[in-house]
């Protein structure tokens, strides 16, 4: 015999399995949606995971049906996440704040079979009800209760379901290359696309996101996962939890920045992951309360380029880590982390200040490259700016049920942002390719202006958009959140600029507004602002 090691799939049910064995009794905190904190364990979460799974083919699911869930970050969606995939089946997460109508359209396109969802959507859901024929079984993620049952004839409550389960349910062992989860794209133009992860996408994924230079949890941190777990699972933290066995806060429906605070510190929460916005609330709220996030060692920040002001305000005033990071729903989602190197340590500060605005580097698993006009490869040389492609092992190859095929060109997805890359794989978004200015036939990055507006202390949020100009063909517009007691004139926040940046990238104009349009995850509606604003610089007709 040439001799050989043992073959297993890489499946999630494992991660549940090995959570409850090793670290059964480490608490699964979570926020109810009806008020009120329970607390679980690894132990408890993979029990009712089994019971789940075994109700379910009671249901008579077969492999790969897809079973949706409408639903905050709480203990029963975790379960779900686990029963669901560790029976084979497909755990397709819904954001809820998108239009009815796109939520029907995704319901169908992925025919599910059964709807999970939690008492604030109720309405939602007896709304749509008649227009969803695929789904069999609505499910309440909650106890029993007379009222519900009465406005939702047929309405299932999870905690019936999950006590006709079994708990000695033993997980089925299939391919690695089997479908665990689905999610859809935001979809700012046209339909949303979804993408269907495979349990093996999901684990190496799981071990990636593992890795100390990503994020890199441990069985002593307890993580608060802020990032929705309808937004690309939550950046995968469950998965990455229960395989190391973290604790796991999860903070239900209020994201408001006194709730996280209270949490944070009631919990002593180590590791937190979410978008910008999230965390400015929290900024707000621990400087009005007097919070010193004691507890708090690291931020994973996402979604949409964090603003150097954010960096330093968690690291100088609060003793906080940031870890910008960059991905999307294609790479399920995570594409790079940013930790600085030992040679940039030995940097004055402003220099590695500099170099935490990269969305850092692909760990082991992921692979970048950037790419000109005519699809030809271009240098790492940390300037030059070109379309980023991904390649690796947990990218996306081909849209769920779409018949394009495959979305690669030459074995590489273009992720549609602009990127400079350098020698060491730091790379750092430039813009969306959609949202950079294009002013005389030199590209202004709208990030870049609007990292500088956000750190005017007169300005609270701050989008800046490519507008039409009669002789430039676009010029930068700068829609703007004033802070509150504060109202800086146009010319004051324009002035700012000066010194941080050429001149001929300055915006033109500023136009203040009460709130920035936002889409379901947080990222700024530019089409919405390029629309409104089009003509705002055309000069008379
Ligand atoms: P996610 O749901 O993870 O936000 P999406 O697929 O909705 O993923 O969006 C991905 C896009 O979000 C990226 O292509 C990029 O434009 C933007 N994005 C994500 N993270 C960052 C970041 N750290 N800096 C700048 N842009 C980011």
């Amino acid at each position: 015999m040439f001799g050989q090691m043992m073959s297993q799939p890489l499946l999630i049910s494992s991660l549940i399995d090995h959570a409850a064995r090793y670290h059964a009794g480490t608490e699964v905190v979570s926020v109810e949606t009806t008020g009120g904190i329970t607390r679980s364990t690894w132990g408890g979460i993979a029990a009712n995971a089994r019971r789940l799974a075994s109700a379910l083919e009671a249901l008579g699911l077969q492999r790969s049906d897809r079973c949706a869930t409408i639903a905050w970050n709480n203990r029963r969606h975790l379960e779900i996440y686990f029963g669901v995939s560790g029976a084979g089946l497909v755990c397709h997460t819904i954001n809820p704040r998108l239009f009815p109508e796109q939520l029907v359209y995704i319901i169908t396109h992925a025919e599910d079979r059964v709807l999970f969802f939690d008492r604030t959507f109720l309405p939602l859901v007896k709304s749509l009800r008649d227009k969803l024929p695929c789904v069999e079984h609505f499910v309440l993620l909650g106890p029993p209760e007379q009222e519900a049952a009465t406005e939702f004839p047929g309405l299932v409550f999870y905690d019936d379901l999950v006590a006709s389960g079994d708990d000695g349910y033993v997980w089925p062992v299939f391919d690695e290359n089997l479908a665990s989860s689905l999610c859809y794209t935001s979809g700012t133009t046209g339909n949303p696309k979804g993408v269907l992860y495979s349990h093996r996408s999901t684990m190496l994924h799981a071990f990636g996101a593992n890795l100390p230079d990503t994020i890199g949890l441990r069985a002593r941190d307890t993580v608060l996962p802020v990032v929705p777990m309808f937004h690309v699972n939550a950046w995968g933290s469950p998965y990455a939890a229960a395989m190391v066995g973290a604790r796991v806060v999860l903070p239900g429906p209020d994201l408001d920045g006194d709730s996280l605070i209270a949490l944070v510190d009631g919990e002593h929460v180590t590791v937190a992951l979410g978008v910008p916005t999230i965390w400015q609330g929290l900024i707000a709220a621990a400087r009005r309360h007097g919070s010193h996030m004691e507890s708090l060692a690291r931020t994973i920040i996402g979604g949409s380029a964090c603003p150097p002001v954010m960096i330093e305000t968690f690291r100088a005033e609060f003793g906080v880590e940031v870890i910008h990071a960059w991905g999307m729903t294609e790479m399920s989602p995570l594409g790079s982390a940013n930790h600085l190197l030992a040679k940039h340590l030995a940097m004055p500060p402003e220099m590695q200040a500099e170099r935490r605005l990269s969305q850092g580097r692909p760990p082991f698993g992921v692979e970048f490259r950037i790419t000109g006009d005519a699809g030809e490869v271009l240098p790492d040389d940390g300037t030059t700016q070109g379309d980023l492609e991904v390649r690796g092992l947990w990218v996306l190859d081909s849209y769920f049920r779409q018949d394009a095929g495959s979305a690669l060109r030459d074995g590489w997805f273009a992720t549609g942002d602009v990127a400079t890359l350098d020698g060491d794989g730091f790379m750092t978004i430039r813009d969306r390719s959609k949202d950079i200015i294009k002013s005389g036939g030199e590209w202004i990055s709208s990030v870049e202006l609007e990292n500088i507006a956000v750190a005017h202390p007169g300005l609270a949020d701050a989008a800046v958009v490519g507008v039409r100009h009669p002789k430039w063909d676009e010029r930068p517009l700068l829609v703007a959140v004033a802070a509150e007691g504060a109202g800086p004139t146009s010319e004051e926040v324009i002035a700012f600029f000066d010194g941080k940046i050429a001149s001929w990238q300055k915006p033109d104009a500023v136009v203040f507004v009460e709130a920035l349009p936002r889409n379901a995850t947080g990222k700024v509606l530019k089409n919405r602002l390029r629309e409104e604003y089009a003509d705002i610089l055309a000069g008379p007709a």
